[in-house]
């Protein structure tokens, strides 16, 4: 009887669906207007999958946020980068919500991190204040809505996580409302030949497929002929009614013959594995298209652990004479289903598409450490640095090393190392390791200088080579003059910018006093707000130091009045 029950609680907790694991409708909406999302949990994105949804703000700035449920706050992070000004609540069911991009803080959390600026004499902070120090109520007016950090237009990123793990879980099994009844859209289908031996419609490399939409609105691929151990990927985007967003899916089935060969969906995943997102894509074609290929196989370097349902890690192999019907279903949290049928014929025929081993004098061992040596630099990948083993291309140069292309993923940091011996002492002061980009131009990767050798770590493959910044930052004021009366300003606005190596630190004082400037590297903009302080002089005297990264360095100084 015992065993019974026991048996059958365990049967229950195993058919749960994601949504009944997760308090419904305890927490409230974040934004006083409809919720309209700019971006999707899970959402494929440059290294990492997205950690929460982006709700739209009419373009707007400075809406209200609000507190989805009463908590208290136990992190507060200002950051030009990442997240900007970003709030962390937790609740006491265990799960804390996350409010990123702010503009600014609430009257009491905003005077709260204010204080902590003006002790560290910062703009970017983050403080983890006592539990219950800082205490909001559901509904109360948390923050107000921005675009600061690495936000490129006016939008809430929201989270919620488990307070214990740190696990971001969709916000959307919460109960959220969100109008959608659009099915996901299917772009692209590809066939891959996986084991040695395998042919995908007489190609034995990655091959796109055609399939056309049926009159009861799924899709149907054009037959195919293959042999050996094969799989497929797509690339698709999910569009929610009342927008005209392109975001992600939330899961994906594959069977073949009607059973399940692989199934992922993006209920939770951690922050930890989130990288492996570039074992989920074709990388190589995302290097050379900007466009994500989801796999429907799982690589044996991939340790994501968003599969339900993996058999022979969705690898299906075709044997000749036999037939296949193989089903994907590509599904958004709603329910919404594009359903594609894809029938493969097993049958042996000429390669007309052979592989291509681009085969190079290097090779990378990729459970081992490698070391080149680039004649200018020598780089060092540490053991799993990469996914799987590969012939690298390398070229040598004078002061520039081209270190492969960015069609290989590195999953950990490796080092560059520039032999600066030549240089005179005097003139290494100028000098930094910079990445080329797309157009040539130099990038700025944080230099370590040592006696004859500046170092850089980066995940990036690509060209690097030493550039030389001479010219110091500029500093201009935007919205005054010198010896103008600003009584009636409530802020002080400067754009500052560096041409090569980049911004490194600003500072400012009134009167000699140390004055918290905000700083949007967007926008190149410094700005003082008159309410921090309360000046006991008619004359100021302001002054702004700005350093680039190579250590350049440029003075500002103004006097205005104010009463
Ligand atoms: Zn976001």
């Amino acid at each position: 009887m015992r065993l019974y029950f026991f048996g059958a609680l365990f049967i229950f907790s195993q058919i749960l669906t994601a949504q009944e694991k997760y308090p419904q409708n305890v927490f409230q909406s974040p934004l006083e207007i409809p919720l309209i999302l700019a971006g999707t949990f899970g959402e494929l994105r440059s290294n990492h999958f997205h950690s929460g949804i982006d709700i739209k703000t009419q373009r707007r700035q400075g809406l209200p946020v609000l507190a989805i449920a009463d908590g208290t706050i136990t992190r507060i992070k200002v950051s030009q980068w990442g997240y900007g000004k970003v709030l962390y609540v937790a609740h006491p069911n265990g799960y804390t919500s996350v409010y990123a991009h702010l503009q600014k803080f609430g009257p009491e959390i905003e005077a709260f991190i204010k204080k902590t600026q003006y002790k560290k004499q910062s703009y970017e902070v983050e403080v983890f204040p006592d539990y219950g120090e800082l205490k909001v109520l559901k509904g109360s007016t948390i923050a107000y809505s921005g675009n600061t950090g690495g936000s490129s237009g006016p939008h809430l990123h929201f989270e919620i996580r488990s307070s214990v793990t740190e696990k971001p879980t969709n916000p959307l099994l919460y109960g959220y409302e969100i109008r959608d009844a659009t099915n996901p859209s299917l772009v692209g289908l590809f066939g891959y030949p996986l084991s040695d031996d395998a042919i995908v419609n007489q190609s034995a490399k990655k091959i796109q497929l055609n399939f056309s939409k049926r009159p009861d609105g799924t899709f149907l691929a054009d037959k195919i002929t293959a042999i050996g151990t094969i799989g497929f990927g797509f690339n698709g985007f999910d569009r929610q009614d009342m927008a005209a967003n392109k975001n992600g899916v939330y899961s994906v089935k594959q069977t073949v013959n009607g059973k399940v060969y692989s199934e992922y969906d993006f209920e939770t995943f951690s922050f930890g594995e989130t990288r492996y997102i570039n074992t989920l894509i074709d990388y190589e074609h995302f290097g050379k298209f900007r466009q994500r290929i989801q796999k429907c196989f799982k690589e044996p370097y991939n340790r994501l652990a968003i599969y339900k349902t993996l058999h022979n890690n969705g690898k299906i192999t075709i044997k000749e004479g036999l037939s296949y019907s193989i089903e994907l279903l590509i599904s958004d949290i709603e329910g919404n289903d594009t359903k594609l049928s894809i029938p493969v014929e097993g049958k042996r025929e000429p390669i007309k598409i052979s592989k291509s081993d681009k085969k190079t004098d290097d090779f990378i061992i990729a459970d081992k450490p490698n070391n080149f040596d680039l004649g200018a630099a020598k780089v060092y990948f540490p053991s799993s640095t990469f996914y799987e083993d590969f012939y690298i291309d390398l070229k040598k140069g004078n002061d520039t090393v081209s270190i492969h292309n960015n069609s290989v993923a590195a999953h950990r940091n490796f080092t560059i190392s520039f032999d600066v011996s030549k240089y005179a002492i005097a003139d290494r002061k100028q000098l930094f390791i910079a990445r080329l980009d797309k157009g040539m131009e130099p990038r700025h990767s944080k230099t370590y200088k040592r006696d004859g050798s500046f170092t850089t770590r980066t995940r990036t493959l690509g060209t690097y080579t030493l550039a030389k910044d001479s010219i110091s930052p500029t500093i201009n004021a935007r919205n005054f003059k010198e010896k103008q009366w600003l009584s009636n300003y409530s802020y002080l606005s400067l754009e500052i910018s560096d041409d090569l190596s980049g911004i490194n630190t600003f500072s400012a004082t009134l009167n000699g006093e140390w004055i918290l400037m905000e700083y949007e590297p967007k926008t190149k903009t410094i700005t003082y707000n008159f309410d921090d302080k309360i000046l006991n002089k008619t004359q100021c005297d302001l002054k702004v130091v700005v350093t680039d990264n190579v250590g350049n360095s440029s003075t500002f100084e103004c006097t205005f009045f104010r009463k």
